[in-house]
């Protein structure tokens, strides 16, 4: 788009870990980037960015910013580095692989990828995937993030990764957010709920803190941390009584509804209230207002499967729109993610088959533990991109000792010197989204982007496939595909022969930025049936008994926070969550002083009856630690958070912590219940004043 010889409008979208992808319109004046805004044209995201990105042209040309190749000076986690060329940065790289490969084979090379970018051909789902093929690394397992969720979902729903269409929303007229902090981390679903509340719509929070989501909605309940499939069971169960359950539904739609009717019978609301540590009142309220609310919409948050029981809690809920029949109404159903319906030609991208046989996977919320065992073969070289497990991943103590490893050759890809660049031997300086071509799809709408660079990269930053491209080439590799250009590849991707691509093709994308999936409008994907093997939701799944999981949906206690009356419970007693910072994207922007700023000191929310035991006050020290680990912290004494739960937000980096250590440092890296998931909200501690 050009209005005049000098001014140039360019279309891009936001690559962070969000639902929203935003769509974003860039203004270039004589080469300089002098603006950026939301594309008032993309239906959902409707112009607007949020408070983290929106002055994202400064935080590109931030004075911190890496520019150049560097190797380390001094020992492993100073942050002490002298400026090299990409040439030598390469060579010393390639030098070290082969070394590597021709004494511990390629296993010993752990690639890790983390949510810093979304960017299909830039971040964490394709960039360097082709090459690790090629060389026959270790496979990195993100197990971070959705996983258990996708899990649950998937044994519900048949798919993983669909659910209801968010802009549907507005047709809602019970809109319930589980665990979900829109107004903090996905503003831009806010507007369809807003809309339906317009036309008289009822919405709901239920999450252990009062959030700003949650103050801001119609009515709050907050249960304890992990009992969500209890309630789910509870609000269903005062759906049978009031004889509101959709019978047609069930009978045409699901599969397995005798057993569940008894697994629901099982949940009174005096024994969900027990359970959850709400009223029961307020359960048979919500399970009424659920009875009567057609259609209900449910935005499934999150953190809320990053527990023991997380993947049982998604599919649980699941099953709600199933007894209610909400899964055949526009505004009805459950959304916990859109990728499923992207249809993209993932093979095309990844070339799986250029892998000369299947290698390992390693669990990246064990990196800590894995990088100090010493099975063989040792990870002796760590790659890290668009991801600071310093700072993201469990165990922090355990990673940051594994990080220190004198034997470990750790390379990081990086737009800022974050805790774990500092750890690296070398650290490439990477382009960031202005500044780079990408492709995006959404984990929260149905619309895909392009994202067109609007300037060049500064000094020396390279994308992130330009450096696997060079690298490739220093490591003498002949494979075409290793070779190929961003573009390239995103035709690649969109080349699917999937009916939601229908039309779709990078020539459009260019020009407008974004294109909405090929799906009707309004899009009600399981009104006919579901992507399940039996063609029916399903409320008794045969391939959970056959993974050896209980088959009906149903509650599944967390590992330490519903523990009463154990040694643990009194050891620690209180539960631990680690909540979105409203300032930060996971680890990004907390190293910007102006998000810094807003953002004040590392805190420790806490309700005042669990202060007082303890003599603290607001504004005091404390100390939080369990077994794993200790933090420091500055208590926030309020009643935004219920009794026995304490919260530290998560995405700060160890530096600007006393003694190093954030809040992941008390946090197991244990599997959740489904697909080996993180369990950051599943955590029992002790808090002191310090003195
Ligand atoms: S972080 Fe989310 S809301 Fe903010 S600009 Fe990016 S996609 Fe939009």
């Amino acid at each position: 788009m050009t209005l005049d010889s000098e001014t140039r409008y360019i279309h891009g979208a936001c690559p962070l870990d969000c639902p929203d992808t935003c769509s974003w319109i860039v203004t270039v004046k004589k080469g300089e980037p002098i603006a950026l805004r939301g594309d008032p044209e993309h239906p959902f995201t409707r112009g607007s960015l949020c408070n983290k990105v929106v002055d994202y042209l400064t935080y590109a040309r931030s004075p911190h910013r890496l520019l150049y190749p560097m190797r380390r000076i001094g020992p492993k986690g100073c942050g002490e580095f002298s400026r090299i060329s990409w040439d030598e940065a390469l060579d010393e790289i390639a030098e070290r692989f082969r070394d590597v490969i021709a004494r511990d084979g390629a296993e010993a090379i752990w690639p890790i990828a983390g949510s810093g970018s979304m960017g299909l051909i830039q971040g964490i789902y394709g960039a360097g995937r082709r090459l690790w093929n090629v060389l026959g690394t270790s496979r990195n397992d993100y197990t971070l993030c959705t996983i258990a969720g996708g899990f649950g979902t998937g044994y519900t729903l048949g798919d993983n990764k669909v659910g209801m269409d968010p802009e549907l929303f507005r047709f809602s007229k019970l809109i319930v957010l589980w665990g979900a902090n829109l107004l903090s981390t996905e503003p831009h679903l806010w507007r369809p709920i807003l809309e339906a509340r317009k036309h008289g719509a009822f919405v709901v929070t239920i999450d252990p803190i009062r959030t700003r989501t949650a103050a801001a909605a119609d009515w709050h309940l907050a249960p304890k941390p992990g009992t969500d499939a209890a309630l789910a069971l509870g609000l269903m169960h005062v759906v049978l009584t009031q004889g509101k359950e959709d019978r047609q539904f069930i009978a045409e739609h699901t599969i397995g509804w005798e057993k569940f009717r008894l697994r629901i019978l099982e949940f009174s609301p005096s024994r969900a209230a027990t359970i959850t540590g709400l009223p029961s009142q307020d359960i048979i309220d919500l399970g009424k207002r659920l009875a009567e609310g057609r259609p209900t919409g449910i935005r499934i948050g999150i953190g809320l499967q990053r527990h023991g029981g997380g993947g049982m809690a998604v599919r649980t809920i699941s099953c709600i729109p199933g007894v209610t029949g909400d899964w055949r109404y526009p505004g009805g159903g459950v959304f916990y993610d859109t990728r499923g319906f992207f249809g993209l030609n993932w093979n095309a991208l990844w070339r799986d088959d250029l892998r000369p046989r299947q290698t390992r996977a390693l669990d990246m919320k064990r990196l800590g533990k894995i990088l100090l065992e010493t099975d063989k073969p040792l990870v002796s070289i760590l790659f890290v991109y668009a991801s600071n497990p310093a700072a993201s991943v469990p165990n922090q103590n355990q990673v940051l000792r594994g990080l220190a490893r004198n034997d470990l050759f750790n390379v990081v890809i990086e737009h800022f010197l974050t805790d774990t660049a500092c750890y690296a031997d070398i650290v490439l300086p990477a382009t960031m989204q202005t500044e780079h071509r990408d492709l995006l799809m959404a984990y929260g709408h149905l619309y895909i982007a392009w994202n067109e660079p609007a300037v060049s990269p500064p000094f020396e930053c390279l994308p992130t496939t330009e450096i696997f491209r060079r690298l490739a080439r220093k490591l003498g590799l002949n494979e075409p595909a290793l070779y190929e250009s961003d573009e390239t590849m995103a035709t690649q991707l969109l080349d699917s022969r999937h009916p939601s691509l229908d039309g779709i093709t990078l020539e459009k994308l260019k020009a407008q930025g974004w294109m909405r999936l090929n799906y009707p409008s309004p899009f009600v994907p399981f009104e006919r049936s579901f992507p399940t093997a039996s063609g029916k939701l399903e409320f008794v799944s045969e391939r959970m008994a056959q993974a050896g999981f209980d088959p009906v949906a149903g509650y599944t206690p967390t590992h330490e926070m519903s523990q009463q009356d154990t040694f643990l419970a009194h050891e620690y007693p209180l539960a631990l969550i680690t909540p979105a910072n409203h300032y930060f994207l996971n680890s990004i922007f907390a190293n910007i002083p102006r998000q810094q700023q807003r953002a004040g000191v590392p805190t420790l929310l806490i309700h005042p009856d669990d202060a007082e035991s303890r003599q603290i006050a607001g504004g005091d020290e404390v100390r939080v630690a369990n077994a794993r680990g200790s933090f420091f912290a500055v208590a926030d004494v309020s009643d935004r958070v219920r009794p026995g739960v304490v919260a530290s937000s998560k995405g700060r980096w160890p530096r600007d912590f006393k003694q190093g250590a954030t809040v992941n440092a008390t946090v197991d890296d244990r599997d959740s219940d489904m697909g080996g998931g993180a369990v950051y909200h599943d955590n029992r501690v002790r808090v002191d004043k310090v003195e």
